[in-house]
Parts: C-alpha cells; structure tokens; sequence
C-alpha cells in the first residue's frame, strides 16, 4: 500500500472558511492525512478571507514564508483557497510565482483532480462559480475531525448585497441544499458521537427561499428529530428574522438560547447606506419580541464603525443600542473599503485614527456590558458541553453553557465532550468560572 502523503491547512477568517477545511481533509482522506507541522507536508494550502484587508495582507506575508520551504523540499504542492483566491484568480499565480494552485469555495470540491495537475508540474487555477452548483455531501470521517461538534454547511453564498461586503461576489449567489442532504449528514453525525450541531451559512435564515423548498425553521425542527443534544446556527440576517423563527427558541429543546444577530450600525442612516434593509427600530423591536419569548436568549454581534460619512451622532446612536440590546459579546472592526463593493467608491471615507478611537470606546464600553451579562449567572448551574483544556490555564477545563458563554473549571478528570453541571462562581467580561457539580 502507498503510504499516505500529508496535508497542513492555515485558515484564515470565519467558521465558513473552517468549515471548508475540514472539508477539503475529508474530500482527501486518506491519500492525504492530516499534519500540523507546515515542515512534514507535501500539500500546504491557505485557506483564505477577504472579508477585512487586514486579512488579505495576512495571506501574503503567510504565502511568502513558505517559499523557502518550496525551494527545500521541490515536490512540495502550494496551493491558495477561499476568498482571496477566487477575488484574485490568475492575478495570485502571476504575483507569487512560487505558488502551485489556486481554487475558490466552490472549485474546492475539484481538488483532487487539480492536486493531479499540479503533481504533474503545472500550474493551475480554477476559481469559477456557478449557479447550478450543488454542495456534496461527505461523510467521511477524519483523524482531525472534532469528535462530538460538527458545522454542517445549508447554503453557501449571499444575495444581499451589503455595501461594504465582498462575500457575493467571491462566493457567489445563494444556493441552499436540499433538505434530505443535509438530515443526510446530521444523522451521520449523530451516528458517530456527535453531541452539537451548528448550521452555517452566510444568511441562514433565508435558507430554501430562492429554491422555493422548506424554510430554515422547518429545516431546524427536522434537525431537531435527528436526535442532536444541542443545535446551533449562524450567521443570520436581521431582516428575514421571522417570528416563526423566533418561536423556535421556545418550541425546539435541543435549539440552544444563542443568537449572533450582526447590527452592524445604530444609525438608520448608515444602515440604509449599507443596504442592510432594516431600520434601528425593526432591529430593536425583533430583540425585543425575541426576550419576550426566550428571556434567558443570550445576544452577540457584529458592528462596523467608520463606515464611510459616519458622524459622530451616528456613532452615538451605536452606542446607544449597545446600551439599550445589552449584547453578551461584540465582534467590532473598523471599516476597510473592500473591492467591487459600492461603499468602496462612496465619499466621506473616515481617517483610520477616527476610526481606531470609536472603536476603542466600543471595546471598553461592551466590556462593561458584558461583564453585567455575565455576572447574572453568579450562583447558577448551568449546563456546559466540555471543549477540553481551557486556553487560559491548563491546569483547568474550558466548556461552553447553552448560551455561548465559555466556562473555566477545575477538575481532576478529562471531562472532554461530556455535558455536566457547573455552578458559577466568578463572572469576567469574556468568560466565567464555576464549580462542577457532582452528579447525585
Ligand atoms: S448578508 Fe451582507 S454582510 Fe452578510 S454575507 Fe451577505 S452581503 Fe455580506
């Protein structure tokens, strides 16, 4: 039997691009296993984000570092995924001349034939997207693959359109799977162990729309009768946030109280110059209807600041809906033009310095804010699904509750994947800490 030949993956941006590695180990499984050390493989590949230009630099500096490698080890394969890949296509090939293969999120799926040419000596990019594609569904498992969570892709793509991003145009337009191969995928998962699932896609919440198929709550009830212990989904658009979707979080046991509902801005105005299609007020009334159903739902998001022509009233009114949602976490970064996208070409671009400074009295605001969020759960017991050695400390366990918030906790055992009791003892502004309790 051949030996098998190893793979190292570097993944930059969202659970989408996450995702997407762990499919491309699947896809090659076993000719190639798994390895996390760059000096071993015969494949590298960067999976790419385009999403900020912080990370599109990242993928550059990155590329750059393994050429030394290349010129070592001569059969070794270089190859650019994702995002950036499919925005730069030939252009990548041209620029780093030590570059092998270039693929996007969707030609992914072709790599086994493109590794073929390149193993041949060619250089190769396919970067192509295609309305009539049609997401596989894998099932196999490998070494790497997370025992007990599994993100399962829905949809892939994005109509919206939003001013400043740039996911329409490299991942193309919306397109959901079918119901059947994704229940196809969960029970699977379930078969081997897995405790939690999370959806993706770029707008969850439109899933089956287009296609004319089942909604996303009627996707997320058939989910729930696969068995799962806990389900989650992101990332969802405020805009086709339904009611029935809502009463999902009071009617599906499995569906945990977490939703990530990016705003993005507090100003109507800016809203409405980033084609987000709903007003600070829909924003607010949907929340409101939200915790009238699910009281203990906890809120996370994503905010944009310095979005070009952004005043300083309109910065006030981001920070007053901080106040008034009361968001458990924030995810916030300043604006950065990003290519094809019209808020590119807008005027009234911010200098980076106004932009760094709100963003900092973001950050030191919402950590006040989600200090208070957590220190609610003081002297609670909670249920936490164990994700293994905390990162902060290795001498304790980290896990996260139904809501998202991460847990630290002493324990003698390796409580890895279990679900167990904890009682909170201490709340910071990313985490808690708390006691395990014993079961009776
Ligand atoms: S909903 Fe808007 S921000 Fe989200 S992926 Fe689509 S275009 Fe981008």
């Amino acid at each position: 039997m051949t030996p098998s030949k190893r793979i190292h993956i570097i993944t930059f941006g969202c659970q989408m691009n996450e995702h997407d590695s762990q499919r491309i180990f699947q896809l090659l499984y076993p000719a190639y296993e798994p390895t996390d050390n760059p000096a071993d493989a015969d494949l590298i590949l960067l999976n790419t984000c385009s999403i900020r230009e912080k990370a599109e630099n990242k993928v550059y500096s990155m590329a750059g570092r393994f050429r030394k490698l290349k010129e070592q080890k001569k059969d070794l394969i270089l190859g650019i995924g994702g995002c950036v890949a499919q925005q730069e296509g030939e252009r990548l090939l041209q620029k780093l001349p030590y570059v092998d293969l270039v693929f996007g999120p969707q030609t992914l799926y072709n790599l086994p034939s493109l590794l073929q040419e390149a193993e041949k000596g060619h250089r190769v990019c396919r970067t192509e997207l295609r309305q009539d594609f049609h997401i596989p569904t894998l099932t196999t498992h490998t070494p790497n693959a997370h025992p007990f969570q599994r993100f399962i892709t829905i949809m892939q793509g994005c109509d919206n359109f939003c001013s400043y991003c740039v996911v329409p145009y490299v991942r193309g337009r919306e397109i959901s799977r079918p119901m059947e191969d994704i229940l196809a995928e969960v029970k699977e998962a379930v078969r081997q162990g897995v405790k939690e699932v999370t959806l993706l896609g770029q707008n969850v919440n439109s899933y089956g729309k287009k296609e004319g198929r089942s909604n996303f709550a009627q996707l997320l009830r058939a989910v729930a009768d696969c068995g799962v212990e806990r389900l989650r989904f992101m990332t969802s658009h405020p805009k086709d946030l339904t009611e029935e979707l809502m009463r999902c979080f009071v009617e599906i046991h499995c569906l945990c109280e977490h939703l990530h509902l990016p705003v993005q801005s507090g100003s109507t105005r800016i809203l409405k110059a980033m084609n987000r299609r709903y007003t600070r007020e829909e924003y607010i009334g949907k929340v409101h209807r939200l915790r009238e159903l699910c009281p203990e739902i906890s809120l996370t998001t994503d905010l944009i600041v310095g979005f070009p022509s952004e005043t300083e009233e309109d910065f006030q009114e981001t920070l007053s809906l901080l106040q008034e949602v009361q968001y458990e976490q924030l995810f916030v970064f300043n604006y950065s033009p990003r290519p094809f996208t019209t808020a590119a070409r807008l005027p009234h671009q911010l200098p980076l310095e106004l932009k760094t400074a709100r963003l900092t009295q973001i950050v030191e605001m919402q950590h006040e804010i989600s200090r208070k969020r957590h220190e609610r759960l003081l002297g609670k017991t909670v249920e936490v699904l164990v994700d293994g050695v905390s990162s902060k400390d290795i001498s304790e366990m980290a896990g996260r509750t139904r809501g998202n918030h991460v847990v630290n906790f002493k324990t003698a055992d390796d409580l890895t994947g279990q679900t167990i009791n904890i009682t909170i003892t201490e709340a910071f502004c990313h985490s808690l800490r708390g006691e395990l309790q014993i079961k009776g």
